[in-house]
């Protein structure tokens, strides 16, 4: 089996500074443990055009290499396909008609968290099945027999979370995040997961998903997001975050890679250099405040 990293960027706009010291973090951990680094475009959502070239430009320029070609999920709904026919095949699949404001009216099911999908769906009889058949197009549901499931993360330690009767495809036909995820990482050989820590809610689902295709489970680590001002995640309106915007205020990128760097207690002038002194155990815990430009 081979040993990869990955970054996966949507491309659904410029990346960031958050964005950027994300993946020159999950370099960091790929390379510091000889394994390989792979780039994926996560494609399925929200594409815009130019964005991937933009991306993987903007990349580049803070010294984030990857191996092989970029590969795009869209190119890939052959291997989703596969995977969710191989869980129905296990009876591990449902068919859901619900819309969005139904799920929120629902009553949640007893000791259900917030925002857990109420199984609504789950007990069609053929009668009830062949209507709703009639009236829209179903998405795909997990027949989940768990209510939760914890992973181990190498920041976070033991981590448990919930795990509801998740869509693997939505209704419009396209494949969901957290199947396709779970599909790619195990298809490319990739064992470490290195992303914010904003989607560690969902890794349980992810991980759970992997054990019932019977494909491996990454080893995982959240790193802490970085922040504005007043804590709140950074996006495009805390003013200059992207490479373009930075560069026209004096920050070129290779200022950025240093800024970066410094805010992880690594040595400055290369990722190459950083390599040396870079050890998770050592990682800082909390977000990072970006310090504006
Ligand atoms: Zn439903």
């Amino acid at each position: 089996m081979t040993h990869a990293g990955r970054f996966a960027p949507s491309p659904s706009g410029e990346l960031h500074v958050g964005n950027l010291r994300t993946a020159i973090l999950a370099w960091l951990f790929a390379r510091s443990t000889g394994r390989r680094f792979l780039l994926r475009v996560e494609d399925l959502d929200r594409a815009r055009a130019g964005a991937e070239a933009a991306q993987l430009r903007d990349l580049a320029a803070v010294g984030v290499t990857w191996d092989g070609g970029v590969v795009r999920q869209t190119d890939r709904e052959p291997l989703y396909t596969a995977a969710i026919g191989e869980l129905a095949a296990a009876g591990l699949t449902y068919e859901c008609f619900c819309t969005r404001r139904e799920i929120q009216e629902a009553p949640s099911a007893p000791h259900a968290p917030q925002g857990a999908y109420p199984g609504t769906c789950r007990g069609l009889s053929a009668a009830e099945l062949e209507f709703k058949r009639s009236t829209r197009p179903a998405a795909i549901r997990l027949r989940s027999s768990v209510a939760e499931w914890t992973v181990e993360d190498m920041l976070h330690g033991s981590f448990t979370g919930v795990v509801d009767d998740f869509v693997l495809r939505r209704n419009d036909g396209v494949t969901a995040y957290n199947l396709a995820v779970v599909v790619d990482d195990a298809e490319q050989g990739i064992d470490q997961v290195v992303r914010g820590d904003d989607l560690l809610p969902s890794t349980p689902r992810q991980a759970y998903l992997a054990s019932l295709l019977n494909m491996p489970v990454p080893e995982y680590a959240h790193v802490p997001l970085v922040v504005n001002a007043d804590g709140a995640r950074l996006a495009k309106r805390d003013g200059a975050v992207t490479l373009g915007d930075l560069a026209a205020v004096g920050h070129p990128a290779e200022a950025v890679q240093r800024t970066i760097l410094q805010s992880l207690g690594l040595p400055g002038d290369s990722l190459e250099a950083a390599l040396e002194g870079f050890s998770p155990a050592r990682l800082p815990r909390e977000p990072w405040v970006w310090p504006g430009a």
